[in-house]
């Protein structure tokens, strides 16, 4: 247990109670809660009977990796997931007592957009259906059903609301599919209602730890209290100045409730930082300092003083994009030992700022990668694979069904395929299971049931043979071959007007297959030659988990890239040197369009959650932090004026410094010569 303070150590020890830790950022909440598991195994707890919750994938895979590193092997049965991932597994496991078989489907937020319009009658577009997406996800997140929901609806539009929801719940339950707020309110109700499972599910977990618990939801709460029973043993870790979900229903309430729901609760404050130099440190306390305080705290660092905190006026958002760059290639040019390209981290309020800055660093030839913006997974080919897989995994999931009969193309038309969903529903049956019935015959021509047989002869032969494909090498060989036999390639080719397209959207095709067979396990290599053995698992078994995965490579933090991201994304994080680019008055506070008429309240709380939001930002940097803001930005097609963020001035810079040094400046043009001199930079 070296490497921890006395409060840290505290905390780690606390295994018999509840605890809380309340800390600032870069306080060591999270390296808490890695050295409390390797603790918690020394001490003889089986480690399957640990839960680790974080709120990323991606900081999941982090924080299996940290505990490995402490403790070894024995890392690997702790369960270290999301709250989304955990309820995957409660519903796998005992989802039957809610009539939900084991291999049932996640729908996406896609999916459940292109439900609801056809819910709705189809005429309805995609806004609308958004709007109606929220508004259900709000009504699931504070635990309704949609017969709940209709009882106690006010007006007409809540009525509407209601009666949509109760359509779209007949759907899902038909589908056997769940969207991502069941994955929480399912395993609620489970736990609730099935004794049997409840306690099934205390004794297993003999200790729950939570990190980021400010940005928890009601139900996720609730999940929580069940999940650990009257014994309460649970770490929970979290920082109220670091809430930044709150848009999406995560309530500091939770942690105003710890202490009343359990009186036992042991309470600790961190207040060393040991990320960041007390320059940045400083700027960030100031920041926040506005904003009302649930509990006080102070946060000092050793680290020195630091470089000042610069601030960078630019002309417009290309501009601020080079001087970005600039910064980068200075900095990397002027110290002994560079940096890394991993060492920074570029910043910002919403994904399309991303655009300016991606293009100057690919023309300087600077590698990155772009965190927290479209996934992946929202792709066209991408998902056309996963209905596939999806279907393999649920012959019950219908909007699979529908995406994979028609891509690529097999000749089954929209006048068969109304018919089948007709025949279906007169059957109450799945579309898939439609296709078996000796029924249809009379409803269909020979040619449409011969084309519907034989799709249906190949997704079941798809099936039996991914159940059996195990490890990564045999899954490789096995998607090669389903690949050329659905004939996707050549689907791309054809429907795609551009070679250079379609080629883009084969290797993404490809990269994708790579990823799964690597998550099936067994011998690795890595790019860089290393081998390692996991346990091997079933391709059926990838791909029935698909939907839970939003990062492609859960390794991607090893890349020696510079990072873009949202500041949402970057939560948790750290980099030694961090620009937080565009901070100007509408987009951080950001300032949503007709926001005038909203009342004050809403207004004052949205402000406050920006605030928190920037002051994130500054604390994700341990060595030098630069912000900027740009004199002018594109809105929509207009180039628009812009005034510096009020946080900016909040920060309480000191003028003097805070400006760009001329040095840097001189550095910056020596560093440029030398490059195109071609000789390394002095
Ligand atoms: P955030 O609020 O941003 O999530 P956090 O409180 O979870 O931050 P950590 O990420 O756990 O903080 O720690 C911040 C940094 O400080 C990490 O680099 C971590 O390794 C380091 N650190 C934490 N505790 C100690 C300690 N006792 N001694 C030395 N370094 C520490
Ligand atoms: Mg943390």
């Amino acid at each position: 247990m070296s490497g921890l303070n006395l409060a840290q150590l505290q905390a780690v020890h606390a295994t018999s109670q509840p605890c809380l830790v309340l800390a600032g950022a870069g306080s060591g909440k999270t390296r808490v809660i890695t050295h409390k598991i390797a603790h918690l195994i020394d001490k003889g707890l089986p480690p399957a009977g640990i839960a680790a919750i974080t709120f990323t994938n991606k900081a999941a895979a982090e924080m299996r990796e940290r505990a490995g590193s402490l403790i070894g092997k024995r890392a690997r049965e702790v369960l270290v997931c999301t709250f989304h991932a955990l309820g995957v597994r409660l519903l796998r496991e005992n989802g039957q007592a809610l009539g939900l078989k084991p291999q049932f489907s996640i729908l996406d937020s896609a999916d459940v957009a292109s439900i609801l319009k056809d819910c709705a009658g189809g005429t309805a577009d995609l806004a609308t259906a958004r709007q109606w997406q929220w508004g259900i996800s709000a009504l699931k997140n504070q635990g309704l059903t949609a017969n709940q929901a209709l009882a106690q609806a006010q007006d007409d539009g809540a009525r509407t609301l209601a009666a949509l929801m109760l359509r779209y719940e007949e759907r899902l339950a038909a589908y056997q599919s769940v969207d991502f707020d069941d994955l929480i309110g399912l395993p609620l109700r489970l736990l609730r209602e099935h004794g049997t499972v409840r306690e099934k599910w205390q004794r297993q977990l003999a200790h729950v730890l939570v990190d980021e618990y400010q940005d928890t939801n009601a139900t996720q709460y609730e999940l929580l209290k069940l999940l650990v029973g009257e014994r309460a043993r649970f770490t929970a870790v979290g920082d109220d100045d670091q809430s930044i979900y709150g848009w999406r229903g995560a309530t500091l309430e939770n942690l105003r409730r710890l202490p009343l729901d359990f009186p036992a609760l042991k309470v600790i404050k961190l207040e060393q930082n040991y990320r960041s130099t007390s320059a940045i440190l400083r700027a960030a306390n100031h920041v926040i300092a506005p904003n009302p305080k649930l509990f006080p705290k102070t946060l000092f660092s050793e680290l020195g003083e630091g470089e000042p905190v610069r601030v960078q006026q630019c002309d417009h958002e290309e501009h601020e994009a080079e001087r970005a760059v600039a910064r980068i290639q200075s900095l990397r040019a002027s110290r002994n030992p560079p940096p890394a390209w991993k060492d920074f981290a570029i910043l910002y309020r919403a994904n399309h700022q991303a655009k300016p800055l991606e293009k100057a660093l690919r023309q300087a030839a600077i590698p990155y990668k772009v965190s927290g913006g479209t996934s992946f997974f929202e792709r066209a080919e991408i998902r056309d694979l996963c209905a596939w897989f999806r279907l393999w995994a649920n012959n019950d999931d219908d909007p699979a069904f529908l995406r994979a009969v028609t891509t690529p193309r097999r000749g089954i038309g929209h006048t068969t395929l109304a018919r089948l969903g007709e025949f279906a529903s007169q059957h109450k049956s799945s579309l898939f299971g439609a296709l078996f019935s000796p029924m249809l015959a009379a409803v269909l021509p020979r040619k449409a049931l011969d084309g519907l047989a034989e799709f249906g002869r190949g997704v079941n032969d798809m099936e039996y043979r991914a159940r059996r494909t195990l490890g990564a090498g045999a899954a490789r060989a096995f998607l090669a071959d389903w690949l050329a036999e659905i004939g996707y390639e050549r689907h791309l080719r054809d429907t795609e007007d551009s070679d250079k397209v379609a080629s883009a959207r084969w290797n993404n095709v490809l990269e994708f297959c790579d990823w799964m067979a690597q998550r099936a396990g067994g011998q690795i290599a890595d790019a860089a030659g290393t081998t390692a053995a996991t346990e091997e698992r079933s391709l059926l078994d990838v791909a029935r988990n698909i939907a839970l995965l939003s990062t492609i490579s859960e390794r991607e933090q090893e890349q020696d890239v510079v990072t873009l991201s949202t500041l949402h994304a970057a939560k948790g994080l750290e980099w030694p040197h961090v620009l937080l680019a565009g901070v100007t008055e509408g987009m951080l506070p950001f300032k949503p369009g007709g926001d005038d008429g909203a009342d004050d309240s809403a207004a004052t709380a949205r402000l406050e959650e920006e605030r928190r939001l920037m002051y994130v930002g500054i604390t994700r940097a341990q060595r030098t932090l630069v912000v900027s803001w740009s004199k002018r930005r594109k809105k929509g097609r207009e180039m628009v004026a812009c005034q510096p963020s009020r946080f900016i001035a909040e920060m309480q810079l000191d003028a003097a410094t805070s400006r760009e040094d001329p040095r840097e400046k001189l550095r910056q043009l020596r560093a440029e010569f030398a490059r195109k001199a071609g000789a390394p930079a002095a």
